[in-house]
């Protein structure tokens, strides 16, 4: 699915196809999940493929790369060179970018002998499906933001996710909801959350989750849009009595919720922020001028 006998991926330098590729299996992101990475999506847009807040999301690759004392040596607009090489060699159009800087064989608890850079696409559909989620609250909080670089993307962070989300499904739910170490909403697995009430939208302040390029894109939504919103400390309460919700990121983009803990939320989706939100940024990410959505 995510590769075959034609894929070309970027790897150090050089172009070469997915299934002739090597690396070593002494490598500290192998063993100890000690890598950063990145997920960016192109898309087809009237001007041509475009890869959406590229800089954004390749800046955020090297913060997290400093965050936790990974060497990031490359220039942001040489890789955003290469990503659009890679998506043109493989001739994709819609596509789901993944960066990933891993690192050389070490197997001390140290700091890296050296580091790789793969640069891969593959053809992905809407991460979570077109469909209302119904989300419930994950038995697993978020790492607590002084055990790890909460704000950085790195690669061991995602077993975090990986449990939430497998235990939701196991209990029949879409998706996670996950609390932070003192029981304050956080976010998704992959996603941040926004709730709406009386009108206006809220969602989880920064500090303990991944400060989404989608959650500051739909920032700057509402602000266009002139949609009040509050970021700050929110309990499940605050979600269950919410009107309306929804996640975003870039591989869901933004999508709504059904119901949280099996109790529909209220509001029709085609008549919330969410939705309002959900077509501006449709709009945005496809360069079309943004739409009166009333
Ligand atoms: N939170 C987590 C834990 C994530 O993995 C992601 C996906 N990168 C997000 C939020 C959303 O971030 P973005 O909008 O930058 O994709």
């Amino acid at each position: 699915m995510y590769f075959n006998e034609q894929t070309t991926i970027y790897l150090n330098g050089e172009f070469v196809k997915a299934t002739k590729a090597t690396t070593d299996l002494y490598g500290q992101t192998l063993h100890y999940g000690y890598g950063v990475f990145e997920g960016i999506r192109a898309y087809n847009t009237e001007n041509g493929v475009r890869v959406f807040k590229a800089t954004e999301h390749y800046e955020r690759l090297k913060n997290s790369c400093q965050m936790i004392n990974i060497p990031f040596d490359y220039d942001i607009d040489d890789l955003i060179e290469q990503t659009y090489k890679v998506l043109e060699v493989n001739n994709f159009k819609d596509a789901y970018v993944r960066p990933l800087i891993f690192c050389s064989p070490n197997m001390g608890l140290t700091k890296p002998n050296g580091v790789s850079i793969l640069i891969c696409a593959w053809e992905w559909g809407a991460y979570l499906g077109d469909n209302l989620l119904n989300v419930t609250i994950s038995s697993f909080c978020r790492p607590h933001p002084k055990s790890t670089k909460i704000e950085a993307k790195v690669c061991g962070h995602y077993i975090n996710s990986i449990l939430a989300t497998t235990e939701a499904k196991e209990k029949g739910f879409d998706e996670a909801i996950l609390l932070d170490t003192d029981g304050f909403l956080a976010e998704g697995p992959g996603s941040n959350l926004f709730f709406e009430k009386g009108g206006k939208l809220f969602t989880p302040k920064t500090g303990n989750i991944l400060p989404g390029i989608t959650r500051a894109t739909v920032i700057k939504l509402c602000q266009d849009l002139e949609i009040e919103l509050t970021e700050g400390a929110f309990l499940p309460e605050d979600l269950a009595n919410a009107d309306a919700a929804f996640l975003c990121g870039t591989a869901a983009e933004i999508i709504g919720l059904q119901s949280f803990e099996k109790k529909s939320f209220p509001k029709n989706w085609n008549e919330t922020l969410g939705k309002k939100l959900q077509t501006a940024y449709k709009n945005l990410v496809l360069e079309k001028e943004l739409q009166e959505t009333n």
